[in-house]
């Protein structure tokens, strides 16, 4: 450029005159192919969405003849991902091809200009010569730059969402500083008035006023019918969400003043249904913590009934599970996780008892599994066997985010109310009741989902 201004100051200011004729361009389509890019993008990924969940879905989808639905709705969202891909590409082809088409007039103005200053004696023709070999040479540089700048659009694009997800905050953060949990931990939650809408739907009011406090070491059922918010309370316990009223406190500690991390170190959870991770059933069960020992995931896989099975398996501890390995029973995973529950060793532990039947040898061994978890410490059982709420210290009668009733289960079948409605129904003559009694069915307790599982136990 500085040898073309040398070489001849009068076409240079004509090629200067030139320039915001290709930057212009360069700018209005690099915004276009940025945000088709990124359009590409959030396509691409809802297609890859949706494959991974109709892959995982994969027998439920084959169970209700849905292959043909699935395989049409998926081709529907490649097709978009490719036509917004192919917009994407059409913009960036646009902007350079409107980038060099100026590049070039404006050679060819120069050169038209040139040619005229040579046959008017202004100029020799060497000097023309120079000239243009300088500015073939900056024009190339240019039409690369436009190159260069088209492929940072697109990668704008495309990283302006990764840069999205990473700013992404979390509303459950650990306090500047935090309040340490008292030593050695005593396992005493509390709820305290405590109400709750989910973050998306704000004016459905989920738990109104719960109150009660369990003492360390004592085991409370939760029953009450489906969607009352029994699982609400779970994930109130291991702080995924803040109440919107009232407070959660663990050892006499608000959840909020306490860091996350430290809170759920001190509370397990053995879910319904019970996530097994691609790896060897070792490392499955280790997640409960990561640097416990070979001889330990041993011991907690003998405590939670799981020893024999995972030595049966093809290679005993570290059989592939998941995925693309070996797939576990039902009652394979639950002990898988109370063995996870086991390793973990917290204060606190919240269950969530399994709805399915399982097979009678099976259910003997994970409740066995499970009387041995539960011992010594404090648990909050969401209750779906007549054995659990005999056995607990306490009943907590939830319907419609409210605790109706609160006792255990003499005194509460004794008062009549919805417990002695539910247990009738769903631990005691489940079956004989609907029959005698089908107007007192599950419906009126809007539990009709899991009266059939229920009634049947
Ligand atoms: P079940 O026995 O059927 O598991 P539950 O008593 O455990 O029922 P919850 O899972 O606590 O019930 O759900 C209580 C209510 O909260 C339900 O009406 C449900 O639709 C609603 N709910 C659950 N999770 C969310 C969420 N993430 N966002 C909005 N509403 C939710």
């Amino acid at each position: 450029a500085a040898m073309m201004a040398v070489t001849s100051p009068h076409l240079s200011a004509l090629v200067l005159l030139a320039i915001p004729f290709v930057v212009i361009p360069l700018v209005v389509f690099g915004r276009r192919v940025k945000q088709r890019s990124r359009l590409a993008q959030d396509r691409l990924a809802d297609a890859s969405a949706y494959a991974t969940e109709a892959i995982g879905a994969v027998r439920t989808l084959q169970a209700l003849t849905g292959e043909d639905a699935a395989a049409g709705r998926f081709s529907r969202s490649v097709m978009t991902a490719f036509e917004a891909a192919r917009d994407a590409m059409q913009a960036r082809a646009w902007l350079t091809g409107v980038a060099i088409f100026f590049v070039f007039a404006s050679i060819v103005a120069v050169l038209w200009m040139g040619a005229w200053n040579v046959l008017t004696g202004t100029m020799t023709a060497g000097a023309l010569g120079q000239f243009v070999l300088y500015s073939v040479l900056a024009a190339g540089a240019l039409g690369e730059l436009s190159q260069v700048w088209s492929e940072v659009s697109l990668a704008a694009g495309a990283a302006g969402r990764l840069g999205e997800l990473l700013a992404e905050k979390s509303d459950i953060t650990a306090p500047g500083a935090p309040v340490r949990l008292p030593e050695p931990a005593r396992g005493e939650i509390a709820f305290r008035d405590v109400s709750f809408a989910y973050p998306g739907a704000p004016e459905r009011t989920i738990l109104d006023g719960v109150d009660f406090s369990v003492r360390p070491g004592r085991t409370v059922a939760i029953v009450g019918p489906s969607g009352a918010g029994k699982s609400t309370l779970f994930h109130l316990a291991l702080r995924f969400y803040d109440p919107t009223a009232g407070r959660v406190e663990l050892d006499g500690v608000a959840l909020p003043a306490a860091d996350p991390t430290d809170l759920r170190r001190r509370v397990a959870i053995v879910p319904q249904d019970v996530t097994i991770f691609a790896g060897s059933v070792r490392d499955n069960i280790r997640i409960g913590r990561p640097g416990a020992s070979d001889a330990e995931v041993e011991d907690a896989a003998t405590a939670a009934n799981a020893d024999a099975f995972i030595r049966a398996l093809p290679a005993g501890y570290e059989t592939e599970v998941g995925e693309r390995g070996v797939t576990l029973s039902g009652g394979q995973r639950q002990r898988v996780a109370i063995a996870r529950a086991i390793l973990e060793d917290a204060p606190v532990l919240l269950l969530d008892e399994a709805t399915s039947a399982l097979d009678a040898e099976s259910e003997i061994a994970v409740q066995a599994a499970l009387e041995r978890l539960t011992h010594g410490r404090t648990t909050l059982v969401i209750a779906h066997r007549l054995a659990t709420v005999l056995k607990a210290d306490r009943i907590l009668v939830l319907d419609h985010g409210k605790i109706v009733e609160d006792g255990d289960h003499a005194t509460l079948v004794k008062a009549g109310g919805l417990y002695a409605r539910l247990a009738r129904l769903q631990f005691e003559q489940g079956a004989r009741a609907l029959e005698s009694d089908p107007e007192e069915g599950f419906d009126e307790v809007e539990a009709g989902e899991t009266a059939g599982g229920k009634a049947a136990e």
